[in-house]
């Protein structure tokens, strides 16, 4: 691949692409009487989970999925959470169940999402469902590593006995990328903030995927000529701009294929959400027949 002009991710386009399908899947469940539902769960008011959750609720709109906002004060207690999860659970007509993080201090973001019926945990955040895709088995699969893998075939490069390398290890992105990648045959790397040379584990990449929530971490000489860069981070500047984790500028000049900030991954992980919430519905019958 030509490496002055690399080829842009266009996260958006494949993200509306998949909602089309979805969109066609859930008219005719709707028709078959079963119409896929999204409880969300938001306490409090930061300003970024607000948006996140907006962006959800419209998602679910266009291709119509059901959704319900549960939003609690920030002072919320953890039991009044658990108890709210337990009562969402037992409600036939919600297939997904949404609880939009960070929480505030006083609830243990474990014990809530511990809560969710592995079955509705759409986020795919549950040990059990976490353990299922650790062990290589069926579950629900957590929706930005998704959105990755998607993005990355995209890309039209085979994973297969690719060199992988994430940059973050968190619960939510880097640990269930690796398994992803290893389920696709690539050799794995993990990077973390005490990982030494970063800059020369990044540079053995022929995919690089990076989650560390800082801006720039990454920058071109760290990426090796034609890799695939997928930048999950959404970081703001001082002029509030989004970001990614990655330094675009210097990145595209390397990079065979590369993933805007904004309109990369983060449009997939919705598309991806609304997916699963559709595939945990239809689990629904699937477990009645
Ligand atoms: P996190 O804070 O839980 O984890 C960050 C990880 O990065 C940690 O494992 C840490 O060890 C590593 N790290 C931090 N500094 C590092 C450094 N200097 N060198 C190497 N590794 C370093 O973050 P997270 O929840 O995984 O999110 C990561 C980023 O991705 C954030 O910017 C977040 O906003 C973004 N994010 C985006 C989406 C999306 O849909 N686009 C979804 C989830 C998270």
């Amino acid at each position: 691949m030509d490496s002055v002009s690399p080829k842009i991710l266009d996260g958006k386009a494949l993200a509306a692409r998949i909602k089309e399908g979805l969109k066609k899947e859930v008219a005719q469940l709707t028709a078959e009487g079963l119409t896929p539902g999204l409880a969300v769960i938001l306490v409090g008011e930061d300003p970024a989970s607000q948006v996140y959750v907006r962006n959800k609720e419209r998602a679910c709109a266009e291709l119509g999925i059901n959704s319900w906002k549960h939003h609690l004060p920030a002072d919320t207690s953890q039991e009044d959470l658990v108890q709210l999860v337990k009562r969402i659970n037992a409600d036939p007509e919600v297939h997904g169940i949404l609880v939009q993080l960070p929480l505030p201090a006083q609830i243990k973001t474990e014990a809530v999402l511990d809560a969710i019926d592995p079955a509705k945990d759409v986020d795919g955040f549950h040990p059990v469902n976490l353990g299922l895709l650790a062990a290589g088995r069926p579950g629900i699969i957590p929706c930005t590593p998704a959105g990755v893998i998607e993005l990355v075939k995209e890309s039209g490069v085979e994973i297969a006995g690719k060199e992988c390398v994430i940059v973050g290890r968190s619960n939510i992105v880097g640990k269930p990328l690796a398994f992803l990648f290893l389920q696709e045959h690539g050799t794995v790397t993990i990077c973390h903030s005490r990982t030494r040379n970063l800059e020369e584990v990044c540079r053995r990449a022929d995919i690089l995927v990076v989650a560390a929530g800082r801006a720039g971490l990454v920058h071109g000489g760290m990426i090796k000529p034609g890799a695939v860069v997928i930048d999950v981070g959404i970081n703001r500047t001082a002029e509030g701009r989004l970001t990614g984790d990655v330094d675009f500028a210097s990145a595209v000049q390397q990079a065979g294929a590369i993933t805007p900030v904004p309109g990369g991954v983060g449009p997939m992980t919705i598309a991806m959400l609304m997916k699963n919430t559709v595939t945990a519905a239809r689990r629904t019958v699937q477990t009645l027949d």
